[in-house]
């Protein structure tokens, strides 16, 4: 150190006289050259104090002088250091007093001032359970010569403020003990900040949300447990994957909306649907945000899914509330309406007919009164339950008001389906309602609009069935009525047909009639068409297109084919006996009867009973029962084909069959429709059709009849067309049975 020191000393050029140097006489600069010097190579012993005194050769109140000097220079400098770090220092003797402190600037972080903490004890400023860990610390770090750590917390003020103390033995000995120098730092900011980050993860942990944040790249970084559940996938297949893998879950649409709101607004949110590959989908929120650091740049995206599929079932409970009435469980008002404003829709997009039925109970108030309000809720319970098990699927019935209820039917066929329909309706309620003391019968006025003809919106329409209830209640209750009076009488006409009907099968009062098929070329007898008859009285007047339609509808129309078949096979036996010789017989099957799965076991039945060969057999088939393509209907033909039996396609030329749907059955003659008849010859375009199917047809093979010829005009034209076959009134009207056994011996004689 000396030699070093005097090295420095004579590069500063301290000026020495005598030997000495006067440091009274150095002027400021060189005195703090000298300071550094000397600080750079002193050690803050007594041997070093002894030595700098002899290099420097200063007298003893000169060399305290200077020494006095040195400590406020270091002093200063420590302060310094302190002043700018965020630490306290405090120097501690062994037992724990307080030998200085350095706070510069941060006093207002001390528990006490300065004043009396200095030579106090910890003992004296602290609670003793904190100073007795202060004091283990001391004794720790000085035996162990090693860095002693504590946490520990003050309040200061009203504040609470966190310490962290770090105590390390100082190498300053007083009295011949070594000291300490504790370093306090003020952790409150950093005990909060570890506090929200530890609250953020168990908020990110535990939270029902699923989050999930991705980085820049879109790469899932973290997914909570919550997320994980949520998705059904396991957190694994999650992190480091990209987070298009969501797209495999939503739809289309969704995703491309996400796409965009990201893109424009750096966010989206709404409702999605998670499509699971395992079990069913989850009704999810999503909330997607894009995160952007200080730059502006995206660093991050966020997105929290919470599910809502609870939600979802609270809200479909809170839409069947708002639907349905409460006491029959049956779609309200509101639904009604909102069904009926789509059939109406949907009746004219297909062009099908629809129909409201509107229903009150007959003197319901009776009910009220006599057995009481709750019998009465009872009854319009029941009275819910037996309407609704009684209609298709694709009605609605519902409650409007009271005893006031809606049946919507769409895709009615015909007025005779709907009279069917509300015929079946009053027949319903003819059971009494059976409760648990009570057996109560009721009855219903209904009142029918049909739509859209009867009107086009919601309300017009249950006004205008209203207002038919309302004439079935004048009409004496217990019935039903149409919103059109014409309807009305059209289907009371039905039911009058229908029971005569029912009535004549019970009575056989049923005639047939025949009419003869001559050929063109030498007028001989081709064949006999059976024609239906009803004998009651109240029938003279309905057409017989009219009344088989009906049977159709109520499905009589099977028992009446078959009186029908029979009845014809044993006239045919009985005319083939007179005559010894064949006579073909011409029967009309309705799509009705095609349609039966006991047909051909009938026809097989009757043939044999009446020794009938089945060639004898013509059946007629109309265009309309071709335009059902019904597997069942294709069946029958075939295997009456496959019996012998002959198929004729009848009333061809004005329906929408073309000669492409004939060749897929086994027809071996085509009857041109009457009115293409009719106005022949004078109509060129008729002539001109007729023309093309007669040449068409023999193309084909067929043999062609024309029907309803009224004129020898019609007749020889047909023959100059070369049509094979006639029946009209120009040879006969529909005849009786003897009529036509006298047509037959005649025709028998002639041949003779
Ligand atoms: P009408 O043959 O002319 O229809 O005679 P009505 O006695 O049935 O008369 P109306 O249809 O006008 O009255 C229906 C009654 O239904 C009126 C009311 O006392 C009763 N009512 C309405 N809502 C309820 C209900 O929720 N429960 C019960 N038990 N009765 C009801
Ligand atoms: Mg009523």
């Amino acid at each position: 150190m000396h030699r070093l020191l005097k090295r420095q000393l004579d590069r500063l050029r301290v000026p020495i006289e005598n030997g000495r140097i006067s440091i009274d006489a150095l002027d400021q600069k060189t005195l703090d050259q000298l300071l550094l010097t000397i600080e750079q190579t002193y050690n803050d012993d007594e041997e070093s104090y002894n030595l700098l005194q002899n290099s420097l050769k200063v007298s003893s109140a000169e060399m305290r002088a200077l020494y006095e000097q040195l400590q406020v220079k270091s002093r200063k400098r420590l302060e310094a250091v302190i002043a700018a770090s965020p630490d306290l220092l405090f120097l501690l003797d062994k037992n724990g007093v307080y030998l200085d402190c350095y706070t510069t600037g941060k006093e207002y972080l001390l528990y006490k001032s300065i004043a009396k903490i200095t030579n106090q004890s910890i003992f004296e400023i602290f609670e003793p359970e904190l100073a007795l860990k202060f004091h283990i610390l001391i004794t720790e770090a000085l035996t162990t010569e090693t860095l002693q750590r504590l946490e520990y917390k003050l309040l200061i003020g009203d504040e609470q403020k966190y310490f962290e103390a770090r105590v390390i033995p100082s190498g300053i000995f007083v009295d011949g003990h070594n000291t300490v120098i504790t370093l306090v730092r003020d952790i409150t900011k950093d005990k909060e900040q570890e506090y929200l980050s530890r609250l953020s993860n168990i908020v990110f942990e535990e939270a029902t949300e699923g989050i999930m944040i991705s980085d820049s790249d879109r790469r899932v970084m973290r997914v909570n447990p919550a997320m994980i559940h949520i998705l059904g996938i396991p957190e694994k297949d999650l992190l480091g994957k990209h987070s298009d893998f969501f797209s495999a879950l939503i739809t289309a649409d969704v995703k491309t909306s996400i796409d965009t709101g990201m893109i424009q607004q750096g966010h989206w949110h709404g409702e999605i649907e998670i499509k699971h590959s395992q079990k069913e989908s989850t009704l999810a929120w999503l909330t997607m945000d894009a995160v952007k650091n200080d730059l502006g740049e995206i660093s991050n995206f966020v997105s929290m899914l919470t599910n809502i599929s609870e939600l979802q079932v609270v809200r479909d409970e809170l839409k069947y509330l708002a639907t349905h009435d409460a006491l029959t469980k049956l779609p309200n008002r509101t639904l009604l309406f909102d069904r009926l404003e789509h059939a109406i829709a949907s009746s004219y997009r297909t062009q099908e007919m629809g129909a409201l039925c509107f229903f009150d109970i007959d003197h319901f108030k009776k009910i009220n009164d006599t057995y009481g309000h709750e019998i009465g809720d009872s009854i319009l319970r029941e009275f819910a339950n037996r309407l609704t098990s009684s209609m298709r699927a694709s009605d609605t019935v519902g409650r409007l008001s009271g005893d006031e209820f809606l049946l919507i039917i769409s895709g009615a066929q015909n007025i005779e389906s709907i009279t069917q329909i509300a015929q079946k309706l009053i027949t319903l309620f003819e059971a009494p309602i059976i409760l648990e003391y009570y057996d109560i019968k009721i009855s219903i006025s209904i009142g029918i609009a049909l739509f859209p003809h009867d009107g086009s919106s919601p309300e017009a329409l249950i006004r205008a069935a209203d207002d038919a209830m309302y004439r079935a209640k004048q009409s004496g209750r217990n019935n039903f009525q149409f919103y059109s009076d014409e309807l009305s009488s059209l289907s009371k006409e039905h039911i009058m047909i229908r029971e005569q009907l029912e009535k004549a099968i019970l009575e056989n009062s049923f005639t047939l009639l025949y009419q003869p098929h001559y050929s063109l070329e030498d007028d001989s007898l081709r064949g006999i068409e059976v024609f239906l008859r009803c004998t009651a009285t109240k029938m003279r007047n309905i057409p017989i297109s009219r009344a088989i339609a009906v049977a159709e509808e109520s499905q009589l129309i099977n028992a009446i084919g078959i009186f029908v078949l029979n009845e014809c096979s044993k006239q045919l036996e009985y005319w083939q006996s007179i005559t010894k010789q064949p006579i073909r017989l011409v029967i009309n099957l309705s799509p009705y009867e095609l349609i039966g799965t006991q047909l051909t076991q009938n026809i097989k039945e009757s043939l044999v009973m009446h020794q009938i060969e089945p060639s004898m057999i013509e059946f007629d088939i109309t265009e309309k029962t071709l335009a059902l393509k019904n597997k069942v209907i294709k069946k029958n033909v075939d295997e009456l084909f496959a019996l012998g039996c002959q198929f004729c396609i009848d009333d061809f030329g004005v329906g929408d069959t073309s000669f492409g749907d004939i060749t897929d059955y086994h027809f071996h003659k085509l009857k041109i429709d009457p009115s293409l008849i009719r106005h022949l010859p004078e109509n060129p375009k008729d002539q001109a059709i007729v023309s093309a199917i007669i040449s068409m047809a023999k193309k084909l093979g067929l043999t062609v009849l024309a029907e309803g010829v009224e004129s020898e005009e019609q007749a020889n034209l047909l023959r100059e067309l070369e049509c094979d076959e006639a029946q009209g009134y120009l040879f006969n009207k529909p005849l009786t049975a003897d009529e036509i056994t006298q047509i037959i011996l005649e025709n028998k004689s002639r041949e003779k």
